[in-house]
């Protein structure tokens, strides 16, 4: 799948529930899946390929020295983040949407969420430091927000050169042209920042 670039109407959109985990929806999951992983990304929502619904996946294979790594990887249907910690840290993070643009962000340490397996099964879920950082980007995309408009103002002035090269089309995301990294035989190795 393409993926859309910061710019695109798309990204700006609330995500509207899914009521049926049918075909269509397993079908979604396994495209994006593949996208996210020839990308080279930690994590996907369904928003950055065009499709305003409440649907994210993360590779947590790629976050070495993370317990979670071994759950290998995760689609998360209707998502809910029902409390998060007083206590905020701060951190790199980049966007599959937003190519070649990294910057610091401050968030939550930990999160407590809820959300449907592909079964429909509900599930409880307690993130800790970077995997709850990479759940709270993606739950972001589902709610039209970008990390991008989480920065101070400082760290924001540092990208504005960049975003425009976003928006005039001279830096592109993942289209499905570029060579797939998964299909290689060297390891997709993950370096911070991730993007997702
Ligand atoms: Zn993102």
């Amino acid at each position: 799948m393409k993926i859309i670039a910061y710019g695109n109407p798309i990204l700006r959109k609330q995500s509207s529930e899914i009521k049926e985990i049918d075909g269509e929806i397993r079908r979604l999951v396994g495209d994006m899946k593949e996208t996210m992983k020839a990308a080279g990304g930690v994590g996907l929502a369904a928003p950055q390929v065009a499709v305003s619904k409440m649907l994210f996946v993360v590779d947590w294979s790629l976050l070495e020295n993370e317990e979670i790594r071994e759950e290998g990887i995760v689609a998360y249907i209707n998502p809910v983040i029902h409390s998060v910690s007083e206590k905020n840290i701060v951190d790199l993070e980049g966007c599959l949407s937003i190519p070649e643009v990294a910057a610091e962000v401050m968030r939550p340490d930990r999160i407590e969420m809820s959300y449907q397996d592909l079964n429909g099964g509900e599930v409880e879920l307690e993130l800790t430091g970077y995997p709850a950082r990479v759940v709270q980007h993606e739950y972001d995309h589902l709610q039209g927000i970008l990390f991008i408009d989480r920065l101070a103002q400082s760290e924001r002035a540092k990208i504005r050169d960049k975003l425009k090269d976003i928006l005039a089309g001279r830096v592109k995301p993942f289209d499905g042209t570029q060579p797939v990294k998964g299909t290689s035989t060297e390891p997709v190795t993950y370096k911070r920042p991730a993007v997702f």
